[in-house]
């Protein structure tokens, strides 16, 4: 039996190679290597993507995406911005980022997304933006949070890093809020070969502003009109993004695909993170949870098969945010998911004959646990 990992990227690079080493050629023969065409193009192919009137800038991580948004907001210190704990930290580190206060909501346990029934209660008369996070390939419901919000003056900002593909309603991930955040990390759904990011908005002179902030506040060169940072997409990761773009709508299929046969084979009574109404997931990770958590990821690791904890600490009781000044409690929901939580392997070469192998190991381990 042959060792399952929990992401590869070996098989589709090996498909690509020809294409890739050609666009990295391309590149290093064009004298650009920085913020050049092959940026522009990926800026105006994934605002396409996205949706009609989407604006986009490049960036060099997820992380960044989230702090020049903020930045280009106009977000920074005095400012609260509400997210959940139960998140990449990198969410968190772009509020900081930008000098802002993040303010943690608990999520639904259900699905481990902001529970919106919460949120009115962490609003502010300094509450700026709410970064809603649509982790693991589901989706927040964007129309029901921004009815919630309702006249306020707060920005909703989703951190699409792992929803890539992911709609609610037939609408894209990232084409919902007032701005979103990508990340173009490797492991993503949508991923380079190396760091990259971007930011999208319908709002034109938002994205304009963060063009800005991602070259030292540059309109023009060498004189800032206001303060910015270095965050650029290099054109060596863009030109990488330009090959893989026109794949990602499969590659997301062939996730649906892998959930599909997941969903069917394992049993019942292992409990899966839930679904959002009305959103078709892009399956960046596909979670289950059961209070044998450990010993199970044991077991599987036991028949080689590689599984993964998204998260394993909730950010609040992490030693870099004690000072804000939670503890054990104050966000149960998330806390009880840090406790649970296991993702399968899950990439789109993945395949029916691994998946059936992961399937067969995780009912074999639940068996010997019981
Ligand atoms: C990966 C990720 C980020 C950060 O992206 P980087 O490109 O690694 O900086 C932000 N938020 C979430 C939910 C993520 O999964």
């Amino acid at each position: 039996m042959t060792a399952v990992p929990v992401f590869d990227y070996g098989e589709q690079y090996r498909e690509l190679a020809p294409a890739v080493a050609q666009a990295m050629a391309d590149v290093l023969g064009s004298g650009q290597l920085v913020l050049g065409p092959q940026v522009a193009h990926f800026e105006r192919a994934f605002g396409a993507y996205l949706g009609e009137g989407m604006f986009c800038a490049g960036v060099n991580s997820g992380t960044d995406a989230l702090a020049v948004l903020l930045m280009g907001m106009g977000v920074g210190p005095g400012d609260e911005v509400v997210t959940v704990a139960n998140t990449a930290v990198p969410t968190v580190s772009a509020i900081r980022m930008a000098g802002a206060t993040p303010v943690f909501c608990d999520v639904d346990r259900d699905t481990g997304l902001m529970d919106l029934g919460q949120l009115e209660s962490h609003l502010t008369p300094a509450t700026r933006v709410v970064i809603a996070v649509h982790l693991f390939g589901n989706m927040v419901d964007i129309p029901a949070l921004r009815r919630l919000l309702g006249s306020r003056p707060i920005k909703i900002i989703e951190d699409c890093a792992q929803a890539h593909g992911a709609s609610l309603g037939g609408r894209l991930a990232g084409s919902l809020g007032d701005a979103s955040a990508f990340s173009f990390y490797p492991t993503k759904n949508l991923g380079a070969y190396g760091d990259g990011g971007l930011c999208a908005s319908t709002d034109a002179s938002l994205i304009a502003e963060c063009k800005k902030v991602r070259m030292y506040g540059f309109e023009q060169s060498y004189c800032s009109v206001r303060e910015g940072i270095n965050s650029r997409l290099d054109e060596m990761q863009a030109a990488v993004l330009n090959v893989k773009l026109p794949h990602l709508d499969g590659w997301v299929a062939k996730r649906r695909e892998i959930a599909g046969w997941y969903e069917q084979g394992l049993p019942t009574r292992l409990k899966r993170v839930q679904t959002n109404a009305g959103v078709d997931h892009a399956y960046h990770l596909y979670v289950v949870r059961t209070q044998q958590r450990d010993n199970l990821r044991a077991a599987l690791a036991a028949k080689g098969i590689g599984t993964g904890i998204h998260y394993p600490y909730p950010i609040h009781l992490m030693p870099g945010y004690e000072w804000m000044g939670l503890r054990e409690g104050s966000l149960p929901n998330t806390e009880q998911l840090a406790r649970e939580v296991l993702s399968l392997p899950m990439y789109p070469e993945l395949g029916r004959e691994r998946a059936q192998q992961v399937v067969a190991a995780v009912c074999g381990a639940l068996d010997g646990l019981e």
